[in-house]
């Protein structure tokens, strides 16, 4: 019995791709209701795009019909999007198994109320009677692309250990940690190992837990692979049916891939909400193949990925110095009293006004952090006029604030970085993986709880990036020194102590 079947899978397989030459025309696919007929090449892009995703129906472009004739040959293969157990329910897509984050709505196509995940709903939702479908056809080979990278910089000697190192993993699979501080010059580091992963027909995602990182990474990564087709998943993007061999992704994106890379890169795998979020971190393992290479790029790593460094757990490279080899800016904690009633009241702290004549070097563009979007918003008014009176800006529209909810963001950013803009009021989401070259900043409420010690470190590093201008004032107003605040200036003295050591000790050598 088995042999028969298999024997007929076989014969439908061959069908399928032409063998007895009854499927083996080159042109697009020729369709009929009734009596569907596959193509050859046909398939063979249908491997390329859904090869290691894991989707729901409406995702996958292709006629009824057809899909159907694609699921009696086990080209597509379902599987139930949300399993109920005796005691628990779990969302196959994200993994969710805590009971509040499903619900239930009545469905129109059973005509029976039935449950979704709640945690995952921002993919599009996923219903209980639902299936997610993987490709189970023949697998799409990417191809070993000749000398893809046209990047033609030169890298520091703490850079190109860590590039050997990535490019060790690459080749071997596993885990690989690069801990550099925030300028270090991480993305020129994996040009290296993405390089050797796409010729040897591998196929790389970088993913991040940031759209603005995805959409920052992009243009960079053309830079250096001008020839080579990159595709940028997040919330929005354009260019995302996902056929790339290289990509780049927020963490979100990953929960509809399974075993589709051979070499996974997290970037900024610190941030929020990758970090915090179980259900992104599964979906992270599910998409990379199961011996991968998987590279993590931190400067601030959490705890958890501290405590394996420290007991060996992983494999690490540590790059303390900056591309530019100058130290990272110290952070100044400037003491204002009753500093959050004042915020709150539209009121500028003295401090503030006092540092913004004194500046160094007033032609900077400059971030300002606040803790809230209700604070980005309403603090834009007294900063306006602070700053029109100080002749630092000479209209309203050079000063703007930007947060998560703010539709226009991108258009935003890209104006600071283009000059038209002099200072940005920014919530935390430009605390890193963004860089402008000359820019002082300022963090009002740094107290906040918001601003942890990796986010403190991160606004501040996002200061002296340029070569050109490789400094720039870093200030925490408060009204009391916190943790957060403290560890975070002990760990970037101890970062500058650290390249102040290799740099001494390779000069010696
Ligand atoms: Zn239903
Ligand atoms: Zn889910």
């Amino acid at each position: 019995m088995i042999t028969y079947v298999s024997r007929k899978l076989v014969s439908m397989w061959n069908q399928l791709i032409g063998k007895k030459g009854r499927i083996t025309s080159h042109h697009s696919p020729p369709l009929r209701t009734k009596d569907v007929q596959l193509d050859n090449n046909y398939v063979k892009d249908l491997a390329k795009k859904y090869t290691g995703k894991l989707l729901l129906r409406d995702e996958i472009v292709v006629q009824e019909a057809l899909f159907q004739k694609l699921l009696t040959y086990r080209i597509f293969t379902p599987i139930p999007s949300i399993q109920n157990g005796l005691f628990f329910t779990k969302c196959i897509r994200c993994n969710n198994k805590k009971k509040s984050l499903f619900a239930e709505i009545p469905c129109s196509r059973c005509q029976k109320r039935h449950r979704y995940c709640r945690n995952c709903i921002n993919m599009g939702r996923v219903m209980e009677c639902e299936h997610l479908y993987y490709w189970s056809g023949e697998r799409y080979r990417w191809p070993q692309l000749k000398s893809p990278c046209t990047w033609n910089g030169t890298l520091t000697e703490a850079q190109q250990h860590a590039a050997d190192k990535i490019m060790e993993t690459v080749k071997r699979g596993g885990e690989q940690l690069v801990w550099a501080v925030t300028g270090a010059g991480k993305t020129e580091m994996l040009f290296q190992g993405i390089t050797t992963a796409l010729e040897l027909g591998k196929r790389v995602c970088i993913a991040t837990p940031r759209a603005d990182v995805v959409r920052e990474l992009l243009p960079r990564l053309q830079r250096a692979f001008t020839s080579l087709h990159i595709q940028a998943l997040y919330s929005g993007s354009r260019d995302n049916d996902g056929t790339a061999q290289l990509m780049i992704a927020t963490t979100h994106q990953l929960l509809r891939y399974q075993h589709a890379f051979d070499v996974l890169i997290i970037d900024e795998i610190d941030a929020f909400p990758f970090h915090h979020d179980k259900s992104l971190q599964f979906a992270a393992r599910r998409a990379a193949k199961k011996n991968a290479a998987r590279i993590y790029l931190t400067a601030t790593p959490r705890k958890k990925l501290r405590n394996r460094v420290m007991t060996k757990k992983i494999d690490y490279v540590f790059v303390p110095v900056r591309f530019h080899g100058l130290p990272l800016e110290i952070p100044n904690l400037f003491y204002c009293s009753s500093l959050k009633r004042r915020l709150e009241n539209n009121m500028l702290p003295e401090k503030f006004i006092q540092w913004l004549k004194e500046r160094e070097k007033p032609t900077r563009q400059m971030l300002i952090f606040v803790p809230t979007i209700q604070l980005a918003n309403s603090l834009r008014e007294p900063l306006i006029s602070l700053f029109l009176h100080h002749q630092l800006i000479s209209n309203q529209k050079e000063m703007i604030s930007v947060h998560a909810e703010d539709k226009v963001r991108e258009e935003k950013i890209t104006s600071f970085r283009e000059k038209k803009i002099y200072a940005l009021i920014t919530t935390t989401i430009l605390e890193r993986g963004v860089t402008f070259p000359s820019i002082d900043v300022a963090v009002l409420d740094a107290g906040h709880i918001i601003f942890d010690e990796a986010a403190l470190v991160q606004i501040t590093g996002r200061a002296g990036r340029s070569p050109v201008d490789p400094k720039g004032e870093v200030v925490f107003f408060h009204d009391g020194k916190t943790d957060a605040m403290i560890m975070a200036r002990d760990s970037i003295l101890e970062m500058n102590k650290r390249a102040m050591k290799l740099t001494t000790n390779s000069k010696k050598e």
